[in-house]
């Protein structure tokens, strides 16, 4: 198993999930149907997850709002 492939294994683990909170309100994540982001919906932000690690930074989320 490359480095790559751990890394992504650990990224995605439940585990981390539960790790993971939105940096703005600290409440949970939601990941995606395709697993290319997490999304908070208590802001409605989605951050990105590049090359397998979430991009945990408000001011790269993209905005769900309309
Ligand atoms: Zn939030």
């Amino acid at each position: 198993m490359s480095l790559k492939e751990v890394v992504n294994t650990m990224t995605l683990s439940r585990e981390l999930l539960e790790i993971l909170c939105c940096p703005k309100c600290k409440g949970g994540l939601i990941l995606t149907e395709k697993e290319d982001g997490l999304i908070c919906k208590k802001c409605s932000l989605l951050y990105h997850i590049k090359d397998g690690i979430p991009v945990m930074l408000v001011e790269e989320a993209l905005s769900l709002q309309r």
